[in-house]
């Protein structure tokens, strides 16, 4: 045979054809991918055996992927939904004061999270920027997500403040940090990995559209244990591809009242004998978030006009 026995391993990277693999002992391997192993990405756990000889840097060949215990889509013109990254026990949702503090570009992250079904863990970088009746203010709409269970923590990448805490958390599992362009992603992740050095942009070059050149998903090793996903392609991702029975979903404490409308095919926006809208009415949910989820249904339905 022109292999060696089967091993197991992780793919920290994939490119084209090829993927790095990580064997048991730490090695990282390049191996060539099936052909019906288009779908492998980074994080995923493999099969793979080495070459006899190596032959064009390629030292390796992957045989088999497992089973992914969750894995992150991406939408693609050409091949509809792609994984890009699997195998994620923490979608970290990183925002700040600087672009802008927004709910409902938090809602729309965590919405994400919850339909993935990877536990999201809020973070507000740029803690540095805020003075103390400043971050009181902000505190009051973050009470309302430890009210529905999500924990947050305030960090700054540049201060150091927080990242200790955030470290700790990291130490479990395996992350990826997501959030809008100018939060502070890569100047974070430098802070968490001082070996990767990531560039960073200042926020008023920030266009809009996304200056990071597309590279691979990476995953690294943290100095302290668990393991991070770089990730460039969903730094950003959106919701378009959820229908509204997804997103609704992905409020969580909406869970308790769906099932519980009049109508079975209620949408929870005017309809009589609505349980959500009696909820938000009765101060069991709150109005803000409400308010997020009706701007997420309606800025989908702009872009697919049969969507509500
Ligand atoms: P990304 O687009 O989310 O990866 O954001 P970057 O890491 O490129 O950061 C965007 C800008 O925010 C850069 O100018 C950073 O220097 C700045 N920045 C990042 N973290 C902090 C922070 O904790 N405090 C302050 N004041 N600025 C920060
Ligand atoms: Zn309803």
């Amino acid at each position: 045979s022109l292999y060696l026995g089967s091993e197991q391993g992780l793919i920290l990277s994939r490119f084209g054809q090829h993927a790095d693999v990580e064997s048991e002992n730490g090695d990282v391997i390049r191996c060539n991918l099936r052909r019906s192993l288009n779908s492998a990405v980074t994080g995923d756990r493999v099969v793979w055996r080495k070459a006899r000889q190596p032959q064009g840097g390629v030292e390796g060949i992957i045989d088999a992927i497992a089973d992914r215990q969750s894995v992150l889509l991406r939408p693609d013109f050409y091949d509809g939904l792609k994984p890009v990254a699997a195998n994620i026990d923490r979608i970290v949702v990183v925002s700040s004061v600087l672009p802008e503090f927004s709910c409902n570009i938090i809602d729309r992250y965590l919405v994400a999270a919850e339909v993935t079904d990877i536990p999201p863990l809020l973070v507000i970088n740029k803690a540095d920027m805020l003075s103390d009746a400043e971050r009181e203010v902000l505190e009051e709409q973050l009470a309302v997500y430890e009210r529905i269970g999500y924990d947050y923590l305030w960090v700054s990448a540049h201060t150091g403040l927080g990242m200790d805490a955030l470290k700790t958390l990291l130490r479990q599992g395996t992350s990826i940090l997501v959030g809008q362009s100018g939060v502070g992603k890569s100047s974070m992740m430098n802070s968490i990995l001082p070996e990767l050095q990531l560039s960073t942009r200042d926020v008023s070059s920030v266009s809009g559209l996304g200056q990071h050149t597309t590279t691979a998903s990476r995953l690294y090793h943290l100095p302290d244990g668990g393991q991070l996903i770089d990730s460039p392609g969903i730094r950003e991702f959106g919701l378009w591809h959820f229908n509204p029975e997804q997103v609704t979903a992905g409020f969580i404490e909406f869970r308790d009242y769906l099932g519980h409308c009049k109508f079975r095919d209620c949408k929870h926006i005017t309809d009589p004998g609505c349980a959500i809208l009696q909820a938000v009415a009765d101060g069991h949910i709150s109005e803000i978030r409400y308010q997020s989820y009706l701007k997420i249904l309606t800025s989908m339905a702009e872009d697919k006009p049969n969507y509500l």
